[in-house]
């Protein structure tokens, strides 16, 4: 008999929403809300941190992208540094791993590996983008997410510019999230990839909701955040395609997503029924205030006026 060796950190690999949440609850990531929905706190950053988001500058997408104050440029060697740095602290404890698919469409999906350094934040990945029935039946190139949340951005060391980032590198198809605890970066770094590979295939993506009648006739919906895209297409009377991101390909309007991702101010069963009875077992709500029983008080922006709520399709 050889002496025990230490028990290595460990990787949780496509963990059903039960597992996912009673992990997140033991780990102290967030606790039950009265209707059974995982409630968690992001701490200062309660919304996208635009600033702290790059791309990496690199020969196979550098001539495409119109570089700016949107599209900030990122050193590649800094990228490479910044990911291995990111991914030996992660390394060092719990992760957990979701193969998922971005975009609803047979050819236009991109396969992605979504790594998380809590268990929320995979039940977030599992929520918001698409299980397919195969993963990546078409053997595409694979697309990783490496999320650490308590990752600490060494603004001189590391290149960004502040304590969290939010870099993407299309040539090695990786998107690096590090010290950012508010999950909507995830499916906005996602939806920016799509955004600037669909084009190419002739694909139209859109930041609108949409939803299909009886007689097969799509309705969309757009405008920016908080102006209604998520309530109006969650209507009673209509089938939901999706409340956030879709494509437009030749005879088809698909979603780029699974799940919803909806603000909660001033949610009430009365004007938003279909969200309301979504936040349940499976359904996370970021940033909403709870009384002791439990019961979210959906006016209370003292965290935040951008309460969420992530629920699967
Ligand atoms: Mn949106």
């Amino acid at each position: 008999m050889t002496d025990a060796v230490p028990t290595p950190p460990k990787t949780h690999t496509e963990l059903l929403p039960a597992a996912l949440i009673e992990m997140a609850l033991e780990r102290g990531e967030g606790i039950l809300s009265d209707t059974g929905a995982l409630r968690i706190e992001t701490g200062p950053r309660t919304g996208r941190s635009p600033a702290d988001r790059f791309v990496v500058k690199e020969p196979s997408s550098e001539e495409a992208i119109d570089w700016g104050g949107v599209n900030r440029p990122f050193d590649a060697d800094r990228f490479d540094a910044l990911w291995e740095r990111v991914k030996s602290h992660a390394s060092q404890s719990e992760t957990w791993v979701q193969y998922m698919h971005v975009g609803e469409h047979s050819d236009h999906y991109l396969p992605v590996k979504v790594i998380t350094a809590t268990a929320w934040q995979s039940l977030f990945g599992r929520n918001m983008f698409i299980r397919p029935e195969t993963y990546n039946p078409s053997h595409k190139p694979e697309w990783k997410i490496l999320n650490v949340a308590d990752f600490v951005c060494d603004p001189e060391r590391d290149g960004t510019h502040s304590d969290g980032t939010v870099i993407i590198h299309f040539g090695q198809r990786k998107v690096l999230i590090a010290g950012m605890r508010y999950a909507g970066e995830m499916k906005k770094a996602m939806f920016s990839v799509q955004n600037f590979l669909l084009p190419e295939k002739d694909v139209m993506p859109m930041h609108c909701s949409a939803n299909i009648g009886e007689a097969g006739d799509t309705t969309l919906f757009f405008g920016l955040s908080g102006t209604g895209k998520t309530t109006l297409s969650a209507d009673p009377n209509r089938y939901l395609i999706g409340d956030d991101e879709h494509g437009w390909s030749k005879g088809s309007v698909f979603n780029i997503e699974g799940g919803c991702y909806a603000k909660t101010i001033d949610l009430s069963q009365k004007n938003e029924p279909v969200i309301w009875d979504a936040i349940r077992t499976g359904a996370i709500i970021e940033n909403v205030v709870l009384d002791e029983q439990g019961h979210a008080d959906y006016c209370d922006t003292k965290l935040t006026e951008n309460g969420r709520c992530c629920y699967p399709p």
